[in-house]
Parts: C-alpha cells; sequence; structure tokens
C-alpha cells in the first residue's frame, strides 16, 4: 500500500488531473504534475509542475524520482513515455491499456473480440477503403479520426456518401473509422474503479444528455431499466477485467431505440459524466482514483441523492462572465470552476451540480439555474 505522505504522479493538467490533485491533497498526499502548459489547472495547485514536454527525458527523470506511482488523466500522453516510466516505477493505468484507448481502431477490435457489441464500423485507411465502407454500411455515418479526438473533435457526420470524401479530406486524410450512426435512445456511462487485486467496484450508472457531440448534463440515477443498468455494469467490468485495468476506468455506452445496448468507447481515466461523484456519492471518483493506484482497499461508490449534474462551457463567457449569483443563491447547487483562464468556445470551464430528492425537479431546477447564467448582450 502506498500511504498518505507519497507523492503521486499525474500525466496532464487538466481539470481531471486538478480535482485528482485535490482528492490527493485531502488524503494527505503530495502530487506531481507533469503538463507542458504553465498554467494548467493542475500544474497551478500541485506540490510540483514541471512544465515540460510529455517526451522530455529531464522532466520524466524527475517524475519517476520523485512519485511512488504514476497516473494519466488524459489518454494522449505518448505510449513511448509511458513505456519509458513503466520501467522505473509503477504506471497506472498501464501503457499497454493507454495504448489501446488512444487508437479507437484498436479499441473498437478489443471490446468486439471481448464478445461485447459497438456500433457498425470499418477502418478507412485510404479512399478505397472508404468508398468499400460506404457500400457496405448504410447512411448516415460518423467518420471519426482514430487517434487524438475528444469532445466531438476530429469527427464529422456524413448523411450523404457522396460528401465522405471530403470529410476524410478534412480530418486530414488519415485513418480513420467509419461507423454507422446509430438511433440513439439513450446514452449512458459505467465508472468503475479496479484495483490491483482485480476487485471492481462501480459508481451508479449515469444518464448522458450530449449537445454537439459535448456532454452537456448527466442525470443520477440513470433513468433506464434496472436490467439493462445491471447489463452495462457488467459489460465495463468484463472490459476491465479483459484488460486487467488498475484505476478508474468509464465506458460510454449508447442504447438504441431497439433497446439494444453498445459499447461506445472507453476512457482510462476518470470521466466527466463521473463528476456527480464528488457531490453525491460517498466516495468520489477522483478519491477512488487515488484508493486504486495506492493499492487501498475501494471506498463506497453510494449514491446519496438524485443529482444533474451540468457542464459550463467557455461559450457561456460570450457576453461576459456568466451570473453566478443566479447560482450560488440554491442552497442545493453546488459550483465547481477549473481555474482556466481563457474562456474559449467548447472548452470545459467548470460544472454544476444540483441536488434533490425528485431527479425530475432537480432536472427542472438545473435547466432553469442553467438558464439563468448566461448574460443577455441587451443587459
Ligand atoms: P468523443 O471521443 O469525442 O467523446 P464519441 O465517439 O464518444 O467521441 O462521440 C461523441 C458523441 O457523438 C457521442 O456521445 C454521441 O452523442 C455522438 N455519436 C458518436 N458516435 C455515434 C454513432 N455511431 N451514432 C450516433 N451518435 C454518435
Ligand atoms: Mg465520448
Amino acid at each position: 500500500m502506498i500511504l498518505p505522505g507519497t507523492t503521486l504522479g499525474v500525466l496532464g493538467g487538466g481539470q481531471l488531473g486538478r480535482m485528482f490533485t485535490m482528492a490527493a491533497h485531502t488524503m494527505g498526499y503530495r502530487v506531481a504534475v507533469l503538463d507542458p502548459d504553465p498554467d494548467s489547472p493542475a500544474g497551478r495547485i500541485a506540490d510540483q509542475h514541471l512544465h515540460a514536454a510529455y517526451t522530455d527525458a529531464w522532466a520524466l527523470d524527475q517524475l519517476a524520482k520523485a512519485c511512488a506511482v504514476i497516473t494519466t488523466e488524459f489518454e494522449n500522453v505518448p505510449a513511448d513515455t509511458l513505456c519509458n516510466l513503466e520501467t522505473r516505477c509503477s504506471v497506472r493505468p498501464s501503457a499497454r491499456v493507454l495504448a489501446l484507448t488512444q487508437d479507437r481502431v484498436r479499441e473498437k477490435n478489443f471490446i468486439n473480440q471481448t464478445g461485447l457489441p459497438t456500433a457498425p464500423f470499418r477502418v478507412v485507411h485510404n479512399l478505397p477503403a472508404l468508398s468499400a465502407a460506404c457500400n457496405e454500411l448504410t447512411p448516415p455515418y460518423i467518420i471519426k479520426r482514430s487517434s487524438l479526438g475528444y469532445d466531438g473533435k476530429g469527427q464529422m457526420l456524413i448523411d450523404d456518401p457522396a460528401a465522405a470524401e471530403k470529410a476524410f479530406h478534412a480530418l486530414g486524410d488519415m485513418k480513420c473509422v467509419l461507423e454507422k450512426q446509430v438511433n440513439i435512445a439513450l446514452e449512458i456511462s459505467v465508472i468503475l474503479g479496479r484495483s490491483y487485486d482485480g476487485t471492481i467496484v462501480c459508481f451508479p450508472v449515469a444518464e448522458n444528455i450530449h449537445h454537439n457531440a459535448i456532454l452537456h448534463m448527466t442525470l443520477v440515477p440513470a433513468r433506464v431499466e434496472a436490467v439493462l443498468a445491471r447489463k452495462a455494469i457488467d459489460m465495463a467490468s468484463t472490459l476491465a477485467h479483459a484488460l486487467e485495468y488498475c484505476g478508474i476506468m468509464a465506458v460510454e455506452f449508447f442504447i438504441t431505440k431497439e433497446n439494444e445496448l453498445l459499447v461506445n468507447e472507453i476512457a482510462p481515466r476518470p470521466h466527466n459524466s463521473g463528476h456527480y461523484t464528488l457531490d453525491a456519492c460517498v466516495t468520489s471518483q477522483f478519491e477512488q482514483q487515488v484508493r486504486m493506484i495506492c493499492g487501498l482497499p475501494a471506498g463506497e461508490p453510494r449514491l446519496l441523492s438524485p443529482i444533474v449534474m451540468v457542464n459550463l462551457l467557455g461559450d457561456l463567457w460570450e457576453n461576459g462572465i456568466p451570473r453566478w449569483g443566479a447560482l450560488l443563491h440554491h442552497s442545493n447547487a453546488k459550483l465547481h470552476l477549473y481555474g482556466k483562464l481563457e474562456a474559449r468556445p467548447g472548452r470545459k470551464m467548470g460544472h454544476f451540480c444540483y441536488l434533490q430528492n425528485d431527479l425530475e425537479k432537480a432536472l427542472v431546477m438545473a435547466n432553469d439555474i442553467f438558464n439563468h447564467l448566461s448574460r443577455d448582450p441587451k443587459m
């Protein structure tokens, strides 16, 4: 067991790293963050901030020397960096897991090989493969870059096969997956912690509402049949065991209009749809991340209240600083801001949660608060 007082390392200094750092600090750990941005949200509160490239040999040396264990808060850390660190200290989740989840093609093949369904897809390396894929799948499609996509970036909707070539070029002529657009009834996610010895503890299933392919809202408990929620937890657990996973892992699912459950993607880290755990569970996903990577027993994931989480994107700053007063006067609303200096459209600046015994009432309130946050340019 890695006990309080020890230094934990994080690759990536965004909001997920920041909330991990806060949880680790609460428990008495020290944290070192590697992120090239000198103003990174996690770096600014960490005990040590190495602002260097993820491939910087000196920074990796410093990190390996200082830390008992190293984790990641985003999946696009170069695989070589993790392999390098793994020869010198514990990296959880492993370099192998990160390499797999960095690449949509490898990830989807792995999911299917594990026996679990995804939306129908084809791998597209070039134009002949693209036209073959368009012949095999029925439109509309979503074309996604195989690597480096997030929050809907690096993907495009294709309504008509005639537009496929243009979309492939627009994404940079690189390896992509062409996916059939699924008739989604609902999106859900399962966040779990898996310990070094293979014990799995799942948080309650979350229901996710996306706007423009970016998470907008999470509702818990998810409004799904208990059998489907159970099935999603079983599928996520199957994937975590198959990966011999250690740490926090999130699995996103689509529930189709035909009531099929399809795996969308795996995130090898805490997840935006798990932020509700900070305000509504006995243990948050970030405390659980600390516990899992340190070899501590899992904390209880029990939900204490129905809750709605709403993301605050940079768009909300368009006409000035949001009207925080409209949120803060609600005693059941919880504001979380990530300390980012510049608000850009689509950038995750923070989130808020609304807790109430009745989920439908919480949803009405959360929507109402959200609608009052942005400034009217005429005022
Ligand atoms: P990202 O890595 O950007 O989160 P996702 O593959 O999760 O990429 O896609 C983002 C969102 O776009 C999904 O949550 C979903 O709302 C929508 N989406 C993605 N793929 C499909 C699909 N095959 N059919 C329907 N909607 C999709
Ligand atoms: Mg996603």
